[in-house]
């Protein structure tokens, strides 16, 4: 999986940062997470394009995290896209992609499909699921997590010459989970051949928040957490109030609830340099970034050797 960083700044666009948005791609599959002003041009920047992209997730309609939409809409109907797209985001989403649809008098020429949500799972399929969580803004706001449900262990063909399963399809009903019984009446049982399962992989965007008491439960063991660091600790007693969070309080919570790796997002115009926010931030949390724009993540599969149990129960 890998994670790219289409617009790292929040409140206003400026020369350097542009606004929120994140595109994840997993097999062939294309998320995006907000769709700040721009993000069309971001899509074009980072070469992503948008013939991948199944869905766009909105946390909230703040316009820094929604005005980009219209744009990308139309002009992926002028690009001639037919794959079906669905948008999530709070009520009032399907509202906006409405009346922008009403007023700028554009149609789509493939399936659109808006759907306002509260919370909870939003997709599921085979191999992931995504969730929505409400957060703590000024305004109702989802946080998203894309979690990978655990692969069957390593299959272990010296075992099952040994316990004399012939190759061919008992191997693949043993690597599915199923049992099975060989000529002489022997049953073999998947966990005789199969080693322990692999975590999948998990990615959470949480931007626009301040910080609050559900938060570490929704984040736990996250490879990526891509989180609001709007402020560094000079505006320590405004964050808050204003409905963000701190590099400092957002890395505090990548250490509490266990997460691979922090990259700080929606970073307040205000800071020319952010030296000082990721010091503070790196106190907490060592590992992690403040994002610029077009940064790109891997999410990588944990090494066997290296996977840490904690993070995963
Ligand atoms: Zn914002
Ligand atoms: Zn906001």
């Amino acid at each position: 999986m890998r994670a790219v960083i289409l617009g790292s700044g929040g409140a206003f666009p400026t020369s350097r940062r542009m606004l929120p948005a994140a595109a994840l791609l997993r097999e062939g599959e294309m998320f995006i997470f907000d769709c700040g002003e721009g993000t069309q041009l971001q899509l074009a920047k980072s070469r992503l394009g948008w013939a991948r992209l199944r869905a766009i997730f909105i946390s909230h309609l703040h316009g820094d995290h929604v005005i980009g939409l219209a744009g990308l809409l139309m002009t992926m109907s002028m690009g001639s896209r037919t794959d079906p797209l669905t948008i999530y985001g709070p009520a009032g989403i399907r509202g906006y992609v409405d009346l922008s649809r009403k007023y700028l008098k554009f149609g789509v020429a493939y399936p659109l499909e808006v759907r306002e949500i509260s919370g909870g799972p939003v997709i599921e399929e085979a191999e992931y699921r995504i969730d929505a969580l409400p957060v703590d803004h000024r305004v109702f706001t989802l946080a998203y997590r894309l979690k990978e449900y655990p692969r069957p262990g390593r299959f272990d063909l010296a075992a099952a010459e040994r316990l004399g399963v012939p190759a061919g399809p008992l191997y693949k009903r043993l690597q599915s989970g199923e049992e099975v019984t060989l000529g002489g009446g022997r049953v073999v049982k998947p966990e005789e051949v199969l080693g322990p399962a692999r975590p999948g992989r998990t990615v959470v965007y949480m931007v626009d928040t301040r910080p609050f008491p559900g938060a570490e439960e929704f984040v736990r063991g996250a490879d990526l957490l891509i989180h609001d660091g709007m402020f560094a600790d000079d505006m320590d007693s405004e964050s808050g109030p204003k409905g963000h969070s701190t590099a400092r309080q957002a890395a505090r919570l990548a250490r509490k609830a266990g997460v691979g790796q922090l990259v700080l997002v929606h970073i307040s115009p205000r800071y020319l340099s952010i030296r000082e926010m990721l010091e503070e931030a790196r106190e907490e949390f060592p590992n992690t970034r403040v994002a610029r724009d077009l940064d790109a993540y891997e999410i990588n599969y944990q090494p066997e050797s290296l996977i840490d149990k904690s993070r995963h129960t």
